[in-house]
């Protein structure tokens, strides 16, 4: 029941972004958030996903510290958050390393999705998740001044913010910015978690989490937490072509893929790789999607933003999605607290005001990153049919682009700047509320 006396935020999806944001504002006693999420449990979907030293930082700052435990996080005995080998030798060829400050319980670590989301959900009072309420449209009130939200099952809510946590194809991005359509990246991934004990028997299975690379596709493997093991296969397709397209039509976390497809894919690769994918018991493909930046991210004149995948569906790449997400709930929450911390009236400008600090904290760094991820995507479809040989792969695995800045970005100093640089300027309207 809403509590008319409180802030109320309406956070759209239960991924790591909407989860993020309302363990940051669980502690705020004027804030009512509450999230609505269209599955009718959160379930057992998904597989590998790792957070660099930002998103680990991250859950610590939200006091999600049992996220960064041993029996939920694997991370590299060796510190680097990732090993690159051979495709045919095995030989490793180069490592990432983290920045010397960093420390080693914020090292890169790799989460089975399921235990990491089911994790941040523990943080939150289970009342305020709400399943099987698949967000529909938004209007604005002017009697109530309030944003009342409807969903698919014909119920509404009333808020004072909506924040769009609703993932890469976000229905809430759709909704304000119609224009914004996720398109095919071509990058195409086979995903598979199992119990260690199906590869257990392999000899030089590696023990931590190793990318290998050939000249037109890559396999990652890693030990999970909880006695898992996962296996990631990606080849990039020619996203202009036919079969991909339909391919995406049908595209969810959850399609079944033919196990006989991955181990066709690896076929000519090292007995070691080969023993890898004929013991994975079944696998899930996942084209991945991307879409352009927004203009902005203030929307419904002023009171609606977006948060997670839904604000940057960057596609995928450099699997920084999960930290940019919890970073996103965090950044946001600290707008919204410092909306609040004055004794002012919070009106509709101020919250704009809010927002746009939010926006001034995250967007010119996730902006990066999605220009990043499409120049990447650009070169490896003009790579495909290209010969390339063993000298010039071992050259582009040595000299891979250093990620440090995405990985080990610091959202709070970010916030810092954005809130000393804030000026308030009149409120972006923009969407499908700009009229109202
Ligand atoms: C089921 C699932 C499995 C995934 N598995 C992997 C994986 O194995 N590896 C990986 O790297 N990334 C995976 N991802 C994506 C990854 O979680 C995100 O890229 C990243 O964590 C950013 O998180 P997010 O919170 O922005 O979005 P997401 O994690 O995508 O969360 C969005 C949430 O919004 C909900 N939602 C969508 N539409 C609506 C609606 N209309 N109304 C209400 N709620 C809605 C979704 O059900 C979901 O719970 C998966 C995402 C999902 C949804």
């Amino acid at each position: 029941m809403s509590d008319p006396s409180r802030f109320r935020i309406a956070i759209i999806g239960a991924g790591i972004a909407g989860l993020s944001a309302a363990i940051a504002l669980k502690d705020e006693p004027r804030v009512d958030a509450q999230i609505y999420e269209k599955t009718s449990e959160l379930r057992e979907v998904g597989a590998t996903i790792a957070l660099g030293p930002n998103g680990m930082k991250t859950l610590e700052r939200l006091g999600v510290s049992d996220a960064l435990d041993e029996s939920v996080a694997f991370r590299n005995e060796t510190g680097h958050p990732m090993i690159y080998r051979h495709y045919k030798t095995d030989e490793v060829v180069s490592f990432d390393t983290h920045s010397e400050s960093v420390e080693q319980h914020h090292h890169t670590a790799r989460f089975f999705r399921p235990h990491l989301q089911q994790t941040l959900a523990r943080h939150l009072d289970p009342s305020t998740i709400h399943l099987g309420k698949a967000f529909q449209s938004c209007s604005f009130d002017e009697e109530l001044q309030k944003l009342v939200i409807t969903f698919v099952d014909g119920s509404s809510e009333v808020a004072d913010i909506l924040l769009g946590a609703d993932g890469i194809h976000s229905p809430v991005r759709q909704f304000f910015v119609s224009t914004s359509k996720t398109r095919i990246t071509g990058w195409t991934t086979f995903r598979s978690v199992f119990p260690i004990s199906h590869v257990e028997h392999i000899p030089d299975l590696p023990r931590e989490a190793v990318h290998i690379w050939g000249p037109d596709r890559t396999l990652f493997v890693t030990p999970l937490a909880q006695g898992l093991f996962s296996v990631v296969g990606s080849h990039q397709e020619d996203p202009d072509a036919p079969p991909a397209e339909a391919r995406h039509q049908a595209a969810a976390w959850d399609s079944a893929g033919a196990v006989d497809d991955l181990r066709e894919l690896y076929k000519p690769w090292s007995p070691l790789v080969r023993s890898i994918v004929d013991a994975t018991p079944y696998t899930k493909v996942y084209p991945n999607s991307a879409a352009d930046g927004l203009e902005t991210w203030v929307l419904g004149g002023g009171r609606v933003t977006l948060a997670g995948d839904a604000a940057h569906a960057h596609g995928g790449a450099y699997a920084a999605g999960g930290s940019l997400a919890a970073d996103d709930g965090w950044a946001f929450a600290q707008a919204v607290k410092n909306l609040l911390a004055g004794d002012s009236f919070v009106g509709g400008a101020d919250i704009g005001a809010a927002l746009r600090l939010y926006e001034r904290t995250r967007k010119p760094h996730t902006d990066r990153v999605q220009k990043t991820v499409r120049r990447r995507n650009e070169n490896m479809v003009r790579r495909i049919g290209k010969t390339e040989s063993d000298e010039e792969l071992r050259s582009r695995i040595s000299n891979r682009p250093d990620l440090r800045w995405i990985h080990e970005h610091d959202a709070v100093h970010a916030f810092s700047e954005a809130l000393s640089a804030s000026t308030s300027g009149p409120t972006e309207l923009n969407g499908r509320l700009e009229s109202l």
